[in-house]
């Protein structure tokens, strides 16, 4: 089939291994990719059919769907990772502030696996003890898990994750006594997933076929409200991110709403980070209207709020539909909201 169908993103996004490979030597090594010429916007791309490189998240490119990456010995020998645009920012925010840099995480939902091993990517190389905890609870979805971890490492890597065949609400935070970021991406509705994003990454979704609505949405909200809340409690946690592929509040703002103002929570200094860590130069963030409840009639602090977390709208902003929202606990060197 020469074209791409309708329902289908116009670009695919990879993200080089660093784990495996520096983007010198990518660039070097796979001309098949680095021969394209590079456009300047994903509209050009659209068009051309070249390579994007993006602006927000480092070594991602983006390029046509009608390029076979799956069958480039780059993508075989997992130093090319099909990873969405927006799916990037999790591990993006959690390690973009180098007076900030986690040498133990955790990866609270992990399968697939595109955050764990992004997040594992950014561990310092000359730290043998640096680790991500994968944490899954599906047998299933442990074996794509555990295959995927294993193929972005390789050997001389192999334990820079450690794959926990677990729920992760019943882990103990005191046993992870030096985790110090974690991202948590739980199963929610998939309401901001479309087209092959589904198959080509088993990405966000959790493969459920129930009905969207607000029971079920208020169902999901409340699951996420706990195993957020669970993540907040690591005793060196100080950065969170949290995240959904879903386009509704009730998955997104109201959950980091609820979450700030809860008295445990709170007492325990944790704020939303703000936008200046937060991949600040992407424009789209949070509904400010969604922060009402806790802005006292404050429309900057409703911004401010909003700011600590960026939507990405499904395809027109080139990829699946996104939410993310950094938590960081007051006195940290990362900039927080008051
Ligand atoms: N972060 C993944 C990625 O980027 O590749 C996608 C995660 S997907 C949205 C959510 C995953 O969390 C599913 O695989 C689901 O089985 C798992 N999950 C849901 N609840 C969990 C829990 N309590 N503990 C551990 N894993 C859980």
């Amino acid at each position: 089939k020469g074209g791409v169908d309708e329902d289908e993103t116009p670009v695919r996004w990879c993200r080089i291994n660093t784990i495996k490979i520096s983007p010198h030597e990518f660039h070097e090594k796979h001309s098949v990719f680095t021969n394209l010429q590079p456009v300047g916007s994903l509209e050009e791309l659209t068009q051309t059919g070249l390579v994007y490189n993006d602006q927000y998240i480092p070594n991602l490119f983006g390029i046509h769907p009608r390029e076979k990456i799956t069958s480039t010995k780059a993508y075989l020998d997992g130093e090319v990772i099909i990873q969405d645009r927006a799916s990037c920012f999790p591990a993006v925010i959690l390690n973009n502030d180098p007076k900030d840099i986690h040498h133990e995480i955790i990866d609270a939902c992990a399968a697939p696996g595109n955050k764990t091993t992004h997040s594992a990517s950014f561990i310092p190389s000359d730290d043998p003890n640096g680790v991500v905890y994968a944490f899954e609870r599906d047998q299933r979805r442990l074996k794509i898990l555990s295959m995927m971890c294993e193929k972005a490492t390789g050997k001389s890597k192999q334990n820079l994750i450690q794959v926990t065949h677990a729920d992760f609400t019943t882990t103990k935070p005191t046993d992870f006594p030096d985790v110090t970021g974690l991202v948590v991406d739980p199963s929610c509705s998939g309401s901001g997933i479309f087209g092959r994003a589904i198959e080509d990454s088993q990405e966000e979704h959790d493969g459920s076929e129930e009905r969207i609505d607000n029971e079920r949405l208020n169902k999901l909200a409340s699951f996420q409200f706990t195993i957020m809340k669970h993540a907040l409690s690591f005793p060196k946690a100080r950065k969170v991110v949290y995240s959904t592929c879903s386009i509704h509040p009730h998955e997104n703002e109201r959950v980091v709403v609820d979450l700030l103002m809860d008295a445990q929570i709170k007492a325990q200094g944790w704020t939303l980070a703000s936008r200046e860590i937060v991949i600040p130069s992407w424009e789209r963030r949070g509904w400010e209207e969604e922060f009402t409840a806790i802005c006292e009639g404050d429309k900057n602090k409703c911004t401010e709020l909003a700011g600590g977390c960026v939507r990405a709208v499904p395809k027109e902003d080139g990829g699946i539909g996104f939410f993310a929202a950094c938590f960081v606990k007051k006195g940290n060197k990362s900039k927080e909201t008051d």
